[in-house]
């Protein structure tokens, strides 16, 4: 393993007036509202509700976070008990929307697409309906209403459940598309293929709600076909991570990547996070300026906030350092996420000029 300076986990969440990119609108199309607790409130919801919760920073952080890179992304996932185990009421999911959108809007995030799975929320918590978990979520959003920042929600479907479990999710969703901007098939894909979902993804594009899908994110053999399958299938008009098709190991990779250059569908790519789960051993590893180059159009995101303990200037740093990413860079890849967002455009331009 590298030290963690090469791998771009150099430090946690600085103050925005510390960073080098606080002047830099930006935009975070990919990041899980579950896990971005602030660790400081995790630590607390978890004592509150009768954790052992140790007081040595460094345990909790082993404990309770990932800011280390683990075995794969199933390992990371399991990680994320900790977060889910926090959210056990309609005033904590409230508290938890109204911080990560605050913390957005203090590093210079101007427009935000926060998603989350209701089952995730849920397991544990049944006593929350998806109507209450979803109503405390837009509280939340609606708490921030001050600040410059535009914000969508999506509604997750877990692919590590039953069909029947995610049709419901989407029901949900398309009932309730006024406060939804997209719907989204989350969680790992190593044997758990997009296809059985494709109908209930059709019939949410059907109603107006946009589609992600987390695809090409581990390295398993699937990985090309299940970004195909989500744009061919699912209607998805953008991939979670995607960076797999970059991969010459990967059956039909090159293929994929030139049907995505060629239909122009957009990557939220999330550099630490793939360190994390082990997609790439270090940020000078990563495929994304491979897939920049080869014309797709890349953007930059962070995924789990909270859990891992950054920010997106945070992987700003990391590509600056590491891949030599200067300034216009970064302000092609927000300019092609602003342009990305499900989010309605009138919302956007309020919040980002010229758009
Ligand atoms: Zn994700």
């Amino acid at each position: 393993m590298s030290n963690r300076t090469h791998l771009g986990l150099t430090s946690t969440c600085k103050p925005s007036r510390e960073s080098r990119w606080a002047s830099l609108p930006k935009v975070d199309l990919h990041r899980h509202l579950d896990c971005s607790i602030r660790p400081q409130t995790l630590r607390e919801l978890l004592l509150a509700a009768g954790e052992k919760v140790p007081t040595d920073p460094a345990a909790f952080a082993s404990k309770y976070l990932v800011k280390e890179p683990m075995s794969d992304l199933g390992a990371v996932l399991r990680k994320f008990q900790a977060a889910q185990k926090a959210l056990s009421s309609s005033a904590v999911l409230t508290r938890v929307t109204r911080e990560c959108i605050e913390d957005a809007a203090a590093e210079g995030i101007r427009i935000l697409e926060l998603r989350y799975a209701p089952t995730f929320i849920q397991d544990g918590h049944e006593n929350l309906s998806f109507e209450q978990i979803h109503l405390a979520i837009v509280n939340g959003v609606e708490a921030c209403r001050h600040l410059p920042i535009a914000v969508g929600l999506i509604a997750i479907v877990q692919r590590i459940k039953p069909v029947s479990v995610g049709a419901a999710v989407i029901d949900f969703a398309i009932e309730h598309r006024e406060t939804f901007v997209g719907v989204d098939l989350a969680d790992n894909e190593d044997g758990f293929e997009p296809k059985p979902f494709d109908a209930m993804f059709l019939m949410a594009r059907a109603s107006g709600l946009h589609v992600t899908i987390h695809a090409g994110e581990a390295n398993v053999a699937s990985a090309a076909d299940n970004v195909l399958t989500s744009i061919h299938r699912l209607s998805a008009e953008r991939i979670g991570h995607g960076v797999q098709i970059a991969n010459p190991e990967i059956p039909r990779s090159s293929a994929v990547l030139s049907e995505i250059v060629r239909l122009g569908i957009p990557l939220e790519v999330c550099p630490t996070s793939n360190i994390l789960t082990n997609t790439f051993r270090s940020i000078s590893d990563h495929s994304i300026l491979r897939l920049r180059d080869a014309g797709v159009l890349v953007t930059i995101n962070t995924d789990d906030p909270g859990v891992f303990d950054f920010n997106l200037s945070h992987e700003y740093d990391a590509l600056a350092d590491h891949l030599g990413f200067a300034h216009a860079d970064f302000v092609a890849c927000a300019e092609i996420a602003a342009r990305a967002s499900f989010i309605p455009l009138s919302a956007r331009q309020l919040v980002w000029p010229g758009l």
